[in-house]
């Protein structure tokens, strides 16, 4: 026997309406069950996203004076946005172009304060880990690519920039090292950090791809998710990744 529905034009959309709200609501439900007690326990876990320079210090710049700055600034907010989503609780030492020291006639050592105000940060949120993003340069404009370095007398710094380093392999055309490095931000007692230069400004190939969006994207995505995955055990395994822009 066949049944044949017969439905009027005027009833249809009303229906269609509804079946795509309640879609909606059972695959959000699914994805919270998922997420929930993930999140419950990354949410106590504090990173601190660090983009490089601000305000008065511009950082290095690329051939059209795009400042280090401002890409630092960026993907830092897109690094923030992904562990967010993931429900970990990430916050930023600037949000904005300002300097975190400022400038004083007669007073020296502006940048050795700005760094130590960076630290005091770290220090003062609890943070697991102090992620620091900056952009190269170099004389050799054929160099690019993007290393994460540590500080070498520290394993949790390092285990960090090698799985951070890892993500970045993904995306960049010539797989990078993790590399030791002496930064005096990484080198102070109870600082798990790491410093990730994202690519040459003196390239101008890497330049131009560090001014775009989804690049950054790229880029932000993949720092989020070696993060995730340095996690120790004691801050809780994710069992969500960063989604995709
Ligand atoms: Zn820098």
């Amino acid at each position: 026997m066949r049944i044949i529905i017969i439905l009027r034009k005027d009833k249809l959309l009303p229906i269609l309406v509804f079946g795509t709200v309640l879609g909606g609501l059972l695959l959000l439900l699914s994805i919270l069950y998922r997420v929930v007690p993930a999140r419950s326990r990354l949410g106590q876990t504090t990173i601190l996203i660090d983009p490089g320079h601000g305000g008065i210090d511009g950082g290095t710049q690329d051939r059209a004076g795009n400042l280090e700055k401002d890409i630092n600034l960026s993907i830092a907010h897109k690094i923030r946005t992904q562990l967010v989503q993931c429900g970990v609780n990430a916050v930023m030492t600037r949000e904005d172009d300002s300097e975190l020291a400022p400038y004083q006639p007669g007073r020296g050592g502006r940048h050795r304060r700005d760094l130590a105000a960076r630290i005091e940060q770290a220090r003062r949120t609890k943070a697991l880990f102090l992620v620091s993003i900056h952009c190269d340069w170099s004389t050799a404009a054929h160099r690019r690519g993007m290393v994460a370095f540590y500080y070498y007398r520290n394993p949790f710094g390092k285990k960090l920039a090698l799985s951070i380093q890892e993500e970045l392999n993904k995306i960049q055309p010539q797989p990078q090292k993790a590399a030791p490095g002496q930064y005096y931000l990484l080198e102070q007692p109870g600082i798990n950090g790491v410093i990730v230069e994202v690519g040459f400004l003196s390239n101008p190939e890497e330049a131009a791809l560090l001014q775009q969006a989804d690049y950054q994207e790229k880029i932000a995505l993949a720092i989020a998710q070696g993060i995730l995955r340095a996690l120790p055990a004691a801050a809780g395994r994710p069992t969500t990744t960063p989604s995709s822009p």
